[in-house]
C-alpha cells in the first residue's frame, strides 16, 4: 500500500510540544515551556533521584508542584501520532533500549510502559512498581520522549506524579468500575496531567462516557479516549472485538481525540496492519503500538508486541490522511452505523409483525372469518397518516409502506388459510 505519510505528518524532530515539567520542584527557573527540550534542561535532572524514593511524597505535595508548573498540551496533531511502548517495563535495559530505538521513529510522540499490569490469573507477572518508574524517568531524560503509565489506584496516582509521567491512561478493567474511576478523578482534582481513558472491558458506551465526565467534573481538561476493543459473546479473529461504532459514537458525543490501541484489540501482530489502516480510514486522531526490544521474550503480551524496527515497516505500509478528511469520514461512519442500527431494528419488528399477524390468520380460519377486513384496514391506515403527518412524515410515504405491509399481511394469512 502507498504511503502518503510525508504530507501531513509532522517529521521534525521537536517533540517539545509534549512536555511539562513535572520535575520541577521549587519556583526556580527551571521550568520547561514548550520549546524547549529536555535534553538541554540540565536543572530538571539534577532534581531527579536515581534510585527508589526513602522519602516518599505526598499526592496533595505532589499537585503543589504540578500546579505550579503548568502544563503544555498533550494532544495528537496529525493521524500519525504514536504512542508506542512496551506492554511493561520489565527491566532497565528493556526500557531503555525499547526507548531509545522508538525516538528514532519521528511518529513516536508518546512513550508507554505499564509499571502496574492488571492480570487475570494471580502469580503472573504483576509490573515492577516503582522501580519501574525510576527506569521510565531515566527513559523519558535519555531520550526527550515525554513518558505515560496506567495508574489503578491512588497509591498509583501519587507514585505516577512523584515520578513525572507526563500523560495517565486508565485500563479497560478499572472503567468498567465507577467507584475506582472516582477515586481516581478525585486524586487528580486540579492536576492537569493528560488522562487518557481506554473503554470498559464491557461494550457499554454509556459507563465509558460516565468515565469522561467523572474526570472533566474533577478539573481535568486534557482528555483523550483509547479505543482497545471490547469483550464479545463469542470468538473472534480478535483478541478484543473492535465494535467501531462505539468509539465513533464517544467521539460524536464528547469530541475528545480518539487514539485507536491497535495492540490490544488484535492480540497478535498478523492483524495489526489491517487493523490500523481501517483505523485510519475511520479517522482515528492517532494509535497506541505496543513495542517491545525483543517481543517474544515479552513478560506480558508478547504476541501483540513488535519490534521498533517492525513499527517503522507498520508505519511505511499504512496510508495517513489529513485529519479534516477523517473527521468527514467518522462523522459519516457514526451516521451511518446509527441507519445500520435503525433499519435492524424496523427488520425485527417487520418480524414480528409478520408473525403477529400469522397469529391473527390462524385465528380467523378456526372462526371462519375473511382475511380482509376493509373497513379495519381503512381505519389503521388513516390513523398511521394522522401519526406521520404528526412526525414530519408525508402520507404519501405512509402509504406506500402500510399497503406493502398489509399486502405482505394478506398474503402471509392467506397461506395460513390455505394450510
Ligand atoms: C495495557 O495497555 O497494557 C493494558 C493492560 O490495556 P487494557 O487496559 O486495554 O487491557
Ligand atoms: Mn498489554
Amino acid at each position: 500500500m502507498e504511503s502518503n505519510m510525508t504530507n501531513d505528518m509532522h517529521l521534525g524532530t521537536e517533540r517539545t510540544d509534549v512536555l511539562h515539567p513535572y520535575g520541577v520542584s521549587s519556583e526556580s527557573d527551571c521550568r520547561l515551556s514548550a520549546g524547549v527540550s529536555l535534553h538541554s534542561t540540565a536543572c530538571l535532572l539534577s532534581d531527579v533521584p536515581t534510585g527508589l524514593s526513602q522519602n516518599p511524597v505526598g499526592v496533595q505535595d505532589v499537585k503543589q508542584v504540578v500546579k505550579r508548573s503548568g502544563t503544555p498540551a498533550l494532544t495528537p496533531h496529525d493521524t500519525s501520532w504514536i504512542i508506542a511502548g512496551p506492554c511493561s517495563v520489565e527491566t532497565e535495559a528493556q526500557i531503555l533500549a525499547t526507548a531509545k530505538a522508538l525516538a528514532e521513529i519521528p511518529e513516536v510522540k508518546l512513550l508507554r510502559g505499564g509499571i502496574w499490569k492488571p492480570r487475570t490469573r494471580p502469580d503472573a507477572f504483576e509490573g515492577r512498581g516503582e522501580e519501574g518508574l525510576v527506569w521510565l524517568r531515566e527513559a523519558k531524560l535519555e531520550t526527550g520522549l515525554p513518558v505515560a503509565t496506567e495508574v489503578a489506584t491512588t497509591a498509583h496516582v501519587e507514585l505516577a506524579l512523584k515520578y513525572e509521567v507526563d500523560a495517565l491512561w486508565i485500563g479497560a478493567r478499572t472503567v468498567v468500575n465507577p467507584f475506582l474511576v472516582q477515586q481516581l478523578a478525585d486524586a487528580l482534582q486540579g492536576v492537569d496531567i493528560p488522562v487518557l481513558i481506554k473503554n470498559p472491558v464491557s461494550p457499554d458506551l454509556n459507563l465509558w462516557v460516565g468515565a469522561f465526565e467523572r474526570f472533566q467534573k474533577a478539573g481535568v481538561t486534557q482528555l483523550m479516549a483509547v479505543h482497545r476493543g471490547f469483550s464479545y459473546y463469542k470468538e473472534t479473529p480478535y483478541r478484543n472485538f473492535p465494535m467501531w461504532e462505539i468509539p465513533i459514537e464517544l467521539t460524536r458525543r464528547l469530541g475528545v481525540p480518539l487514539i485507536t490501541d491497535i495492540s490490544h484489540i488484535c492480540g497478535n501482530r498478523e492483524l495489526l496492519q489491517a487493523t490500523a489502516q481501517k483505523a485510519l480510514d475511520l479517522a482515528t486522531d492517532g494509535l497506541m503500538i505496543e513495542c517491545h526490544i525483543n517481543p517474544d521474550e515479552a513478560l506480558t503480551d508478547a504476541k501483540q508486541q513488535i519490534t521498533p524496527e517492525g513499527l517503522k515497516q507498520l508505519l511505511a505500509s499504512l496510508t495517513f490522511r489529513t485529519k479534516d478528511a477523517n473527521i468527514v469520514e467518522r462523522d459519516l461512519a457514526g451516521l451511518r452505523g446509527e441507519i445500520d442500527d435503525i433499519d435492524s431494528e424496523l427488520l425485527q419488528l417487520l418480524a414480528r409483525r409478520m408473525e403477529v399477524s400469522a397469529q391473527i390468520g390462524e385465528y380467523k380460519k378456526s372462526h371462519n372469518a375473511t382475511v380482509v377486513q376493509l373497513d379495519r384496514w381503512k381505519k389503521i391506515l388513516d390513523d398511521h397518516i394522522a401519526t406521520g403527518q404528526d412526525l414530519g412524515l408525508s402520507p404519501q410515504l405512509i402509504n406506500k409502506v402500510f399497503e406493502a405491509i398489509h399486502q405482505a399481511s394478506i398474503e402471509r394469512q392467506t397461506r395460513v388459510m390455505e394450510n
